[in-house]
């Protein structure tokens, strides 16, 4: 969120030599952020960890019922992703990351990677730390982090209305106290468990299938009248019979 800052000081230095249009045209971006800065201009045949950045941020747009690997490797899925994105905020589609695409995350993205739209307390109210799960507490936070920017997309989609979160990691503990499944995907940090909102349980759990989510549980689901589960799952698993899926 610096980056706000700097603009100013960018639009007046940039007034001198070339037109605002120009400037805004420049690769590749020269703002720092917090959380994490691009440094290139990044396309399809690219790899590393800015990649893996990237993919993180775009998770949420891998189309219908896919889910785009975290892989660090910029492959079609991903460009067809980017350019989801880039449509999503009306910049120029081209499936290329550049500065307008990397200026967009920015705004998107608090200090702490998350998305400006969801914390990592509102995906962990049954811990205090990220432990005790099935995998480490290190991965279940990493795979928070993805979850919350499939759900800044999904909220993008639908409005930019809030979306109510009830909960999300579980330990082992956590999750026989509250009677959850065994092999629950809240044991491994990437399931949220969605209030109603004002989108309503169907609407949150149709519009999920665009967003990355691989296991939807609702409405007419064992257990799924009050809330819509959606979480990352090796295969696809969407139930909600009441609202059709
Ligand atoms: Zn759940």
């Amino acid at each position: 969120m610096k980056l706000r800052f700097l603009l100013p000081v960018v639009a007046l230095l940039s007034a001198v030599v070339v037109t605002p249009a120009a400037a805004a045209e420049a690769d590749p971006v020269q703002a720092a952020d917090a959380c994490y800065t691009w440094n290139r201009t990044l396309s399809e045949g690219a790899s590393g960890e800015d990649v893996r950045q990237l993919q993180i941020r775009v998770a949420g747009y891998p189309g219908y019922g896919a889910v785009l690997g975290i892989d660090g490797q910029f492959g079609p899925a991903t460009k067809a992703a980017v350019t989801r994105f880039q449509q999503a905020y009306g910049l120029g589609a081209d499936g290329i990351a550049g500065s307008a695409t990397f200026t967009k995350i920015y705004a998107l993205q608090d200090n702490d990677c998350t998305p400006i739209n969801f914390t990592y307390d509102e995906l962990n109210n049954c811990n205090s730390t990220w432990a005790g799960g099935n995998v480490s507490a290190a991965t279940a936070r990493a795979n928070a982090l993805v979850s919350m920017w499939k759900l800044q997309a999904m909220r993008h989609a639908m409005g930019d209305r809030p979306i109510d979160v009830n909960g999300g990691f579980r330990s082992v503990s956590c999750n026989n106290a509250v009677g959850g499944a065994a092999g629950s995907r809240h044991l491994y940090g990437d399931a949220v468990d969605l209030g109603a909102g004002p989108q309503g349980f169907c609407a949150l759990a149709k519009q999920a299938r665009n967003h990355g989510f691989n296991e939807i549980l609702g409405p007419g689901y064992t257990g799924h009248n009050d809330h819509v589960h959606v979480a990352h799952k090796s295969s696809r698993f969407w139930s909600a019979p009441s609202c059709g899926i």
